[in-house]
């Protein structure tokens, strides 16, 4: 079978692998160094445009318009790029085995790779209803949303399904974002999740009210409380009905399920050291085992801010770790370091008109500041999170984006707060300031 050999390989080829490979360029590299081994089918590309546009039912975004690193406002590396770099993008090609000690991945097809630095760049799997052994969550229809495979799947549902009723199982990303560009394309939507509110592992019930009141107001119905125990399908194997653990039964032409994911470092396992889930690394994304580095989601870093170690699922980590890592192993061949990694942790989704950004971190007591009536002809709200008598976090729907640097700018700089109470009626004046 045959064997490659490459100075740099990154396993994965999604947003991490895209901006690390656009920084090794920046800082020098010769032909024939770098190869990307993914099991997609496609070059790096923007990942959050599949729950966005992608899926819109006018103009959709495709490819090549959304290949990294447009999504940073970069340049965008279109698979004729890594050719005249000298990059090698070995695509469809799934690493299903790496053994570290030997420096050697092998590919589903029985291909070696050989590497001398090795970055980890795998970044997260779904996780399925059928991993809990949910009754009839084989179906056809019922989809999940990861990849642009994955994507193209929905797509073709949306036409084969026209005007139908879509059911979304879970109340995050994926769940709002999904819930939002079905009910564009004119299905009959419902959401399902079992917690009090959407996204709690960041909105506060306050912040949660403003979106969920906006979905119902576009005809979004929202059961919450419960979770889907089972699905019927009739004689095609298509899914009909979503049966909930509360006895309701839902009609459903397609299901989209968001209930989270996993980092993807089963490759790895008993090979280098793990934390929190994700594969343990330094300041520069060194992981446990000489010459291995991991970025993206599956890396579990030192976030000096906070003086603990995270693993963060967002695109802003993925591009910067990964710019990170890359300058980290550029320096040490030079016998130099590189600056600590100090990251600010940064969410945004956006969805139908809305668009909200968050910066820092979400613990503490809370306040909510500017106008969060769904109804509004444009609403505009926020919410900072205070701790130890600072703000530590900022939340902002519909801010501008000097407003989103403002708020950015509070969530770094930490300010004291003497009086919460002021801080309401101040709102973004008071991050203005700082
Ligand atoms: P990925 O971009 O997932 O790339 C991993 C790559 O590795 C994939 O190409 C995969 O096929 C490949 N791979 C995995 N295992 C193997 C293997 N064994 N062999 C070969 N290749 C392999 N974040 C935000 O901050 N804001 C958003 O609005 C947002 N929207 C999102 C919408 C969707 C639909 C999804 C799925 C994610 C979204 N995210 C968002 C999260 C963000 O996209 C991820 O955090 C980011 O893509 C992580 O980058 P990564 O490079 O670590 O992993």
């Amino acid at each position: 079978m045959a064997e490659k050999s490459f100075k740099y390989v990154i396993v994965g080829g999604g947003v991490a692998a895209g901006y690390a490979a656009r920084e090794f360029a920046k800082q020098g590299l010769k032909p024939g160094e770098l190869a990307i081994i993914s099991k997609e089918a496609v070059a790096p590309y923007e990942r959050p445009a599949l729950s966005k546009a992608y899926l819109f039912p006018e103009s959709p975004a495709r490819l090549p318009g959304f290949h990294v690193c447009v999504g940073s406002g970069g340049e965008r590396l279109l698979p004729d790029w890594y050719k005249e770099k000298g990059i090698e993008l070995i695509l469809r090609t799934e690493i299903v085995k790496a053994d570290l000690a030997a420096k050697i991945l092998i590919s589903a097809a029985g291909e070696t790779f050989k590497y001398q630095i090795l970055i980890i760049a795998t970044g997260s799997s779904v996780i399925r209803l059928t991993d809990f052994g949910v009754q009839g969550a084989d179906a056809k229809n019922i989809f999940y949303l990861r990849e642009i495979d994955d994507a193209d799947k929905l797509v073709e549902a949306f036409k084969a399904k026209k005007n139908g009723k879509a059911v979304i199982v879970g109340g995050g990303y994926i769940g709002l974002e999904l819930g939002a560009v079905l009910q564009m394309n004119n299905f009959d939507v419902s959401m399902v999740y079992p917690e009090p509110w959407c996204m709690p592992r960041l909105f506060t019930s306050d912040i949660a009210a403003f979106y969920e009141g906006y979905y119902k107001n576009k005809g979004i119905k929202i059961i919450k409380g419960t979770v889907a125990v089972g699905f019927t399908s009739d004689s095609n194997g298509e899914v009909k009905e979503v049966k909930l653990k509360d006895g309701r039964v839902l009609e459903a032409d397609i299901v989209v399920v968001g209930v989270g994911g996993r980092p993807l470092t089963t490759l790895f396992k008993g090979q280098v050291e793990e934390e929190k889930g994700g594969i343990k690394t330094d300041a520069s994304f060194k992981t446990s085992v000489t010459g291995v580095y991991a970025v993206g989601d599956v890396a579990t870093f030192p976030l000096k801010l906070y003086n603990e170690l995270r693993r963060v699922e967002h695109v802003d980590h993925a591009r910067k770790s990964a710019e990170q890592a890359v300058k980290a192993i550029k320096a040490s061949e030079e016998g130099k370091t590189v600056e600590e990694y100090d990251y600010l942790p940064f969410f945004y989704s956006r969805s139908f008109d809305l668009s909200w950004q968050f910066y820092g971190d979400n613990v503490g007591d809370t306040v909510l500041f500017g106008d969060n009536n769904p109804a509004s002809p444009k609403p505009k709200f926020g919410t900072y999170w205070i701790k130890d008598g600072k703000v530590i976090g900022a939340f902002l729907e519909g801010g501008t984006p000097e407003e989103n640097k403002a708020i950015a700018k509070v969530a770094k700089a930490q300010p004291p707060v003497e009086n919460p109470d002021l801080l309401i009626k101040e709102g973004l004046s008071f991050a203005a300031k700082i």
